[in-house]
């Protein structure tokens, strides 16, 4: 019987490294983009903002060419809180709110509402207009970007409605993300759930974990590293020089590192989970080329074919 090894990346790497950047700030995407895009590091922006308005349909796909856009919903909203009576005012917000739970129709959009939070006024709605909001926001990525898996990441983190979790695991979300680690907590593993999944380091943390993500021993199982959360973070913090730092330490090393997006990392790991090896043969039934050895010896094995031995 044959040794095989799955448990690699492209470039039988064991080590993946991504990151994952909600909002759409374009002038802080810019910045960011400009530091990882030469390291030939590659992640996802989760847009909730786009009305088009800043840029040609033409314009974001060259701004985001060579990344994944995934779906942070548009409006970038709260859901009305699980166990939560909330007084709607039809009526602009006052300077302030007439009570914690009172919420004012938003100006010009049906359905959503403004509430004031500790840190100002944030958008808020019911689940059924959430629904509606994502679903657009979907849309939007398909008319600019065209059809493609698009997963799904909270506003704001997880948020407290049942109602609206179970609903958004029946949306054609490839995977949900929520708000995120600052210590990698699980060994840098694949997340298993990914209706739960998350990022294993933020901004302050980058050099860090990363720094540990390199050390990390060789167990045999595939890894990743993946970091957030906004590309203001690092402009606030003052934390560029760590990027560009992380991105000349990490970045071009495709001997160490297999560089993806967050929908690249999961479809690579579904398509090692669906080889199949027999003492005849391995095959792979999948729409991508895996990387295996066999006996030691590298191996690829293409899209929907079998190699006997
Ligand atoms: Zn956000």
């Amino acid at each position: 019987m044959k040794k095989i090894d799955k448990n690699y990346f492209p470039g039988w790497v064991r080590k993946s490294i991504s990151f994952t950047i909600d909002d759409g700030n374009l002038e802080m995407d810019k910045k960011f983009i400009d530091i990882v895009k030469p390291y030939g590091i590659k992640g996802t922006f989760n847009i909730s903002n786009f009305y088009f308005d800043k840029l040609s349909p033409a314009g974001y796909r060259a701004f985001y060419e060579g990344y994944e856009i995934a779906n942070h919903c548009k409006y970038h909203p709260y859901v009305f809180d699980d166990g939560v009576e909330y007084v709607i005012k039809d009526e602009p917000r006052p300077e302030h709110a007439e009570s914690e739970n009172t919420v004012y129709a938003s100006a010009g959009v049906e359905g959503l509402f403004e509430k004031e939070y500790v840190r100002g006024w944030r958008n808020i709605t019911d689940v059924k207009n959430y629904i509606r909001f994502t679903r657009e926001c979907t849309a939007s990525i398909k008319e600019v970007f065209g059809a493609q898996k698009i997963g799904f990441v909270w506003p704001f983190g997880r948020q407290n409605s049942a109602e609206l979790f179970e609903l958004l695991k029946k949306e054609p979300f490839y995977g949900i993300r929520q708000g995120g680690e600052t210590e990698d907590k699980t060994n840098f593993a694949i997340p298993a759930d990914r209706y739960t999944w998350s990022f294993n380091a933020i901004h302050s943390s980058l050099l860090s974990v990363a720094e540990k993500f390199k050390n990390y021993p060789d167990d045999g199982a595939l890894k990743t590293f993946i970091f957030g959360a906004h590309s203001i973070d690092f402009e606030n913090a003052e934390k560029w020089c760590d990027l560009e730092k992380f991105a000349r330490d990490f970045g071009n090393r495709p001997e160490k590192y297999w560089y993806a997006t967050n929908v690249e990392i999961f479809d690579y790991e579904d398509a090692v989970k669906a080889l199949t090896v027999t003492d005849e043969k391995i095959e792979n039934p999948t729409d991508i080329a895996v990387y295996v050895t066999v006996d030691g010896e590298k191996t690829v094995i293409p899209p929907h074919t079998e190699i006997l031995f």
